[in-house]
């Protein structure tokens, strides 16, 4: 990235050298994140985050289709908050709100989900591993059923990029997030896969960027960043997964056998190996986190988005769990810094944690 804050510092919007340069560049790292995906590079689209992507993927759709009809948009009750705030302005713009239920694996519902298809529906956004337990959804099967009732399929990618194959060319998606800064890109960019064929109204009316889908200077130095950051995570997905399924489980086995009653959410279903969701029953997730972060451990309740909010988790609630167990989750992240050092440290801090906050639990 750094030529691109300095000598290479043309806009590539500017005819001149200097913007041809960067537009080169910037053409270059468009070719090589669709390169990752399977897809054309006219179908990435740069964004600021993965926020915008799923906004821009429901609300392009929404906005697109309306006037055919289209006026619904589904989506799960366990989505990330850029899914759901998104579907629930769609309501307040006059369309429709339509939410499928999940089942306590933390897995979609598809009966419920299959009930909600109809030709009123524009899009149907299902995220494809989850932020808070690392549940798989099926997402080749929904994104079949959504096509063949008409309708556009979004995956919020934003979890699943750097674990799961994403092919375009083997899942019909038309629409998918994905984030630089969960693959080691710099926060601040992102992309949406727009399936060739795919209208999206856009967000932002302005200059002819990204053939108008996406007015607005374009950030070179960090599309460039988020191409390297994007080829490394692919490169590297098998044998990252392997080590970190290695780990999960070690941690996951450790704390099961130190505190029996541990609550593993999603463990039924299949899940990526990132995400671990851990209840102690007896603990509030509050001050868990609290004494944790002094020991140095650093984890959270919900998503890092909500943190601060002491409600349960939205994702957790959904899925069945009982508001006691809810509020006692530890939700820990393992990624490419992660050791057997960092697992043991949890294994031996966690239980002792817990064994002093139930002790200093008020009997009801
Ligand atoms: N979707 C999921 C599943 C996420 O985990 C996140 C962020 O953690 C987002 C969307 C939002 O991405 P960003 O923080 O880049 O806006």
């Amino acid at each position: 990235m750094a030529p691109y804050f300095g000598a290479r510092f043309g806009n590539p919007s500017s005819v001149h050298r200097w913007g041809r340069e960067a537009r080169v560049a910037l053409d270059e790292a468009r070719e090589r994140v669709a390169a990752c995906m399977g897809a054309h590079a006219d179908e990435v689209c740069f964004t600021s985050c993965g926020t915008e992507g799923d906004n821009f993927a429901i609300f392009g759709a929404f906005h697109a289709l309306r006037p055919s009809g289209r006026i619904a948009a589904m989506t799960t009750p366990i989505e990330h908050k850029a899914v759901l705030a998104a579907v629930h302005q769609v309501a307040r713009e006059g369309g429709e709100e339509r939410i499928a239920n999940v089942l306590p694996s933390g897995l979609v519902d598809e009966v419920s989900f299959a009930s909600h298809l109809d030709d009123k529906l524009a899009i149907a956004s299902v995220m494809w591993v989850n932020n808070e337990t690392g549940v798989v959804q099926p997402i080749e099967k929904l994104a079949h059923q959504v096509k063949s009732a008409g309708a556009l399929f979004h995956t919020d990618g934003v979890q699943a990029f750097a674990k799961i194959k994403v092919d375009a060319r083997a899942i019909p998606f038309d629409l998918l997030t994905i984030s630089g800064h969960k693959l080691g890109a710099p926060k601040g960019i992102g992309a949406l896969y727009i399936r060739r064929g795919t209208t999206l109204e856009p967000m932002m009316h302005g200059g002819a960027q990204d053939r108008g889908r996406r007015p607005g200077t374009e950030n070179v130095a960090f599309a460039v960043g988020m191409a390297t950051a994007a080829e490394l995570s692919v490169a590297e997905r098998d044998h990252e997964c392997t080590k970190l399924a290695a780990m999960r489980d070690a941690m996951e086995r450790g704390l099961r056998e130190r505190i029996p009653d541990a609550v593993i959410h999603g463990a039924d279903a299949p899940r990526a190996p990132h995400v671990t969701n851990i209840s102690i029953p007896g603990t509030s997730s509050e001050s868990m986190l609290m004494a944790l972060d002094l020991r140095g451990i650093a984890c959270s309740a919900g998503s890092a988005c909500q943190s601060g909010s002491t409600s349960a988790s939205h994702v957790l609630s959904a899925m069945g769990v009982s508001p006691d167990i809810a509020n006692a989750a530890l939700r820990f992240s393992l990624g490419m810094l992660t050791t057997d050092a960092h697992i043991a440290r949890v294994l031996e801090v966690v239980p002792a944690l817990a064994e002093k906050a139930r002790g200093m639990a008020v009997p009801a």
